[in-house]
């Protein structure tokens, strides 16, 4: 522990909560924790931390307070508990939730007194600190500023912007976009074992296919960008054309349709609103409600 470095406290040690107090531990910060259920504090004591028995015991302890817990409904109903204790201080909070949560708890904070950044983690609890590990954070750029030096312990810290929602909005988004990945090598596999091809034996041409079909995001990402869609490789009418083979293909075989049938109904609609020569990237627009 150095004296130097600012004292950190950590709301929350679960997996995650408890992960971010071994690295501010680790970088040598003071760290005083708390947890709901106080047995979780043990490993951390052992490795150097302060218990705290009430969560505003934890609060009055740190210059900032890091806070992890499973939901932001959890977080609300904690600073409701803690009300004007926070008050001076600078909370990270590092739980998963939406934008608006986000705005509503920065809201709070101002009301009390307290200076608020959101977070979004881009990284498992054993990627913490380490090379691959990443944070969004949003909120104001000072605090951002007066807290970076002690947050980079975690790993990157990527400034997200001042609106508080957008760190959220990053986190959420590329989930989204690692989901859609998910869903879509489930289904393959789904498939191809209805005629006993191992998944281990299909992922070695699954992955390299879907790497070389990703790098042409960026190219969807100009036309998202520029609205212009207009396609040379492959256009909404082929796409449309074609759709209906997999959800035959899916019922013939015995997979369930239900996660690519959303898809049709898109495809059916660009085509009725005259978009059958634009590229899959005219899919961005449909979408937006
Ligand atoms: P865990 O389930 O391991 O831990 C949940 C934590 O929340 C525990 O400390 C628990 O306390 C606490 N908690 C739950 N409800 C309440 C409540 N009502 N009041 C006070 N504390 C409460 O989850 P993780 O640590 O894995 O995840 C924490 C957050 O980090 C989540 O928002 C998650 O989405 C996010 N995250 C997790 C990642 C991961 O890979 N694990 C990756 C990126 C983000 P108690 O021990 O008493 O139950």
């Amino acid at each position: 522990m150095s004296p130097n470095k600012p004292q950190v406290s950590v709301l929350g040690l679960g997996m995650m909560g408890s992960a971010l107090a071994a690295a501010f531990l680790k970088a040598g910060h003071p760290v005083t924790v708390w947890n709901r259920s106080p047995a979780k504090t043990g490993p951390l004591v052992a490795q150097g931390a302060l218990p705290a028995e009430t969560a505003a015991e934890a609060v009055a302890a740190g210059n900032t307070v890091v806070v992890c817990l499973l939901t932001n409904d959890n977080v609300q109903e904690l600073f409701d508990t803690l009300g004007d204790a926070v008050s001076g201080k600078t909370l990270v909070n590092l739980t998963n939730g939406t934008p608006a949560q986000a705005r509503e708890l920065s809201a709070w904070a101002t009301q009390h007194g307290a200076d608020y950044l959101d977070g979004g983690i881009m990284a498992v609890p054993q990627m913490i600190g380490g090379p691959h590990a990443y944070v969004f954070y949003s909120g104001p750029q000072q605090t951002f500023e007066a807290h970076r030096e002690t947050l980079a312990v975690l790993g990157g810290t990527k400034f997200a912007g001042t609106d508080p929602g957008l760190a959220a909005l990053n986190d959420l988004a590329l989930l989204t976009g690692m989901y859609g990945m998910v869903l879509g090598v489930m289904q393959a596999f789904a498939l191809v074992r209805t005629e006993n091809i191992p998944a281990t034996e299909f992922s070695e041409l699954l992955v390299p296919w879907i790497s070389a079909m990703l790098a042409g995001a960026p190219e969807w990402a100009k036309a998202v960008d520029s609205g212009e869609h207009l396609t040379d490789v492959s256009s909404l009418a082929v796409n449309q054309a074609a759709f209906p083979n997999f959800l035959a293909t899916f019922r013939d075989q015995g997979v369930s349709p239900e996660l690519f049938e959303p898809f049709q109904a898109i495809l059916d609609r660009a085509i009725e609103q005259g978009y059958e020569a634009d590229g899959l990237s005219r899919i961005a627009d449909l979408l937006k409600k």
